[in-house]
């Protein structure tokens, strides 16, 4: 068992809100508690994708990973562990359909999906994806779940299937996960702050960890503020977004003063803009030469992830040989 699971898809880079919602968590938890995190390439084919260019996101995806300083030792790739894919079809069978037809990130991601190619396919793996999802927690039997909020309500469906597989089997089997936030579990889209931040939604709604200095300037100067305040005098969103990256980034003395200023409203959103843009990039200096170190290196570390992935297989051999007993399946070792 591990104590911490987690996982991130390679559709695209490592950003800011992948960043502080999740994967500072992952960096900071590791030393305490058991961890295995994955990268998750099941998912990235739920939607049309460059299948081409899939294999190499994955590998960079693991190498910004390894950068902003998560071990080795509990990474792991999804589709090196075929149980995931296993379990996921066994709990397909103990998912409401019902609940799953309320899942808030499937209608968003068919929608844009429709929206973008003028195409009404939608794939039935983009609408199973939050049971895979489930597989690759409970694969694990984790206690707790470090995500952003948007993952809020897929594990609220992993724990309703661990109570009902539980239940159906007579066995208190897997464990309810728990969900873990980290001080900003939502970030938002600079360009359109109505959204989160996120691969998926496409380029300009997302800045790179790994990001060129002029190009990370250039996003957080043209991010939307609006007015600054809402009708009833509260701080917009593209604000306060803002003021939690700069937050995040760790500039604190610049937070407070700032924050003073927006209360005084002297503020000039330029200052602000430029204090995100300074705090962000001297937080990413160190990541950014991790990642010089580890591309020279890539040979030894692909091994490494691989072997990482074997070990981290054998916690989910074992839950699947258990859950085949529970279930009445064939176990037999070829
Ligand atoms: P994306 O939405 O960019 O495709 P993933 O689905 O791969 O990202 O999510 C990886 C992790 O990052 C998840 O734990 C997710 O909750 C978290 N995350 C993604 N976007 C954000 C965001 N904008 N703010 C906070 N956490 C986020």
């Amino acid at each position: 068992m591990k104590d911490i699971l987690s996982a991130i898809q390679p559709t695209g880079d490592m950003h800011f809100g992948n960043y502080f919602g999740a994967v500072k968590n992952w960096v900071d938890l590791q030393d305490k508690y058991s961890c295995a995190f994955g990268v998750v390439d099941y998912h990235a084919i739920t939607m049309p994708t460059n299948y081409q260019k899939l294999r190499n996101n994955t590998w960079e995806l693991i190498f910004n990973l390894l950068a902003v300083g998560v071990n080795a030792e509990n990474l792991f790739i999804q589709s090196l562990i075929p149980e995931h894919t296993e379990l996921s079809w066994i709990l397909s069978c103990f998912s409401s359909y019902g609940q799953m037809t309320r899942m808030t990130q499937f209608k968003d991601k068919s929608a844009k999906s429709k929206e973008e190619t003028k195409d009404s396919f939608i794939s039935a793996g983009l609408f199973n994806y939050p049971i895979l999802q489930s597989a690759d927690i409970l694969l694990y039997r984790p206690k707790f779940v470090p995500v952003g909020k948007d993952q809020e309500q897929h594990l609220e469906l992993t724990r309703n299937i661990a109570q009902r597989f539980n239940s159906l089997v007579g066995k208190e089997y897997f464990r309810l996960p728990e969900i873990l936030f980290t001080e900003t579990p939502k970030i938002r889209s600079t360009a359109n702050p109505e959204i989160k931040m996120s691969k998926s939604a496409g380029e300009k709604h997302y800045i790179s960890v790994f990001a060129e200095e002029s190009r990370l300037r250039k996003q957080i100067r043209s991010a939307v503020t609006d007015t600054g305040r809402t009708n009833d005098g509260d701080m917009s969103q593209g604000v306060k977004n803002l003021f939690e990256l700069l937050k995040a980034s760790g500039q604190t003395e610049a937070y407070k003063s700032l924050l003073q200023d927006f209360e005084n409203s002297s503020l000039k959103y330029v200052d602000l803009k430029d204090a995100v843009a300074d705090g962000l990039l001297k937080m990413t200096r160190a990541f950014i030469e991790k990642r010089k170190e580890i591309a020279a290196n890539k040979k030894n570390v692909k091994n490494q992830i691989k072997q990482s992935s074997w070990e981290i297989r054998k916690i989910a051999q074992e839950t699947i040989k258990n859950v085949k007993d529970l279930t009445g399946l064939i176990n037999v070792r070829f």
